[in-house]
């Protein structure tokens, strides 16, 4: 627990609170800038278990963002150099390698293993994806965004019977906001947003209160976060479903 000790030590963690974080499992889908920065402190933090999913490789435009890669890792997986890195940082966390790019049920089934998820991917049509596993299994959502000098935060769940769902906030993929590699990002960015995306994690899984429905929009160019809520769409594919 020494390792631990300044968690311990929150009035609103303690002992207790760091067991939860000790034995709950988190799946981070995407491991990019937003992935790196989460898994990071996620793994920091001692979450029992990592389930780390991205298909993608290692590329040198990377590296300007996604901390957990250096040169000698271009074009290698990076859920292979992601869990690499993370085993040197905390032996502890158990992590799980999924090099694939989840979907249908393999997807619901990756999302049902977590007690939170993680949605640090870089494209619609994926977050629909993970939004529609997260409504089905009745999980924490945890969505983040970075995109030129612009971050975005919000969580959903668990009760999508009451509560908005990613799917109400965004109806159709909307191009303009799809990719770095358009559009640019300054690195640090998906840091915050990352970082960000970590701290809520563990205050789901601690046990903490977590506003959800809201979307956390950050401007780096005016160092501002504003708050939007969330309506629920009442004619929602996703949560509206069933
Ligand atoms: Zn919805």
């Amino acid at each position: 627990m020494s390792r631990y000790a300044r968690h311990v030590a929150l009035e609103q963690v303690g002992a207790p609170g760091q067991e939860r974080i000790g034995e709950s499992t988190a799946l981070i889908i995407g491991l990019g800038g937003l992935g790196c920065a989460t898994a990071s402190y996620l793994t920091c933090a001692g979450v029992g278990r990592l389930l780390l999913c991205d298909f993608d490789t290692v590329d040198e435009t990377n590296l300007g963002r996604q901390t957990l890669y250096g040169p000698q890792d271009i074009g290698q997986l990076k859920a292979v150099r992601a869990a690499s890195r993370l085993a040197v940082m905390n032996p502890d966390v158990r992590l799980t390698e999924i090099p694939d790019r989840l979907s249908g049920n393999a997807l619901i089934e990756a999302v049902g293993l977590a007690d939170v998820v993680l949605d640090c991917c870089d494209n619609f049509a994926t977050r629909f994806q993970v939004n529609d596993a997260a409504v089905a299994n009745r999980r924490m959502l945890v969505s983040g965004a970075a995109i030129r000098l612009e971050g975005q935060l919000a969580v959903f769940g668990p009760d999508y019977a009451k509560s908005p769902c990613y799917r109400c906030l965004y109806q159709e993929a909307d191009e303009s906001l799809d990719s770095c590699a358009g559009n640019g990002v300054l690195g640090p960015v998906p840091g915050v947003v990352g970082t960000m995306m970590a701290v809520e994690a563990l205050k789901i899984v601690a046990g903490i209160a977590v506003p959800t429905g809201i979307l956390n929009i950050y401007d780096d160019l005016s160092t501002e976060w504003c708050k939007v809520k969330i309506r629920r769409r009442r004619n929602c594919p996703a949560c509206r479903a069933d």
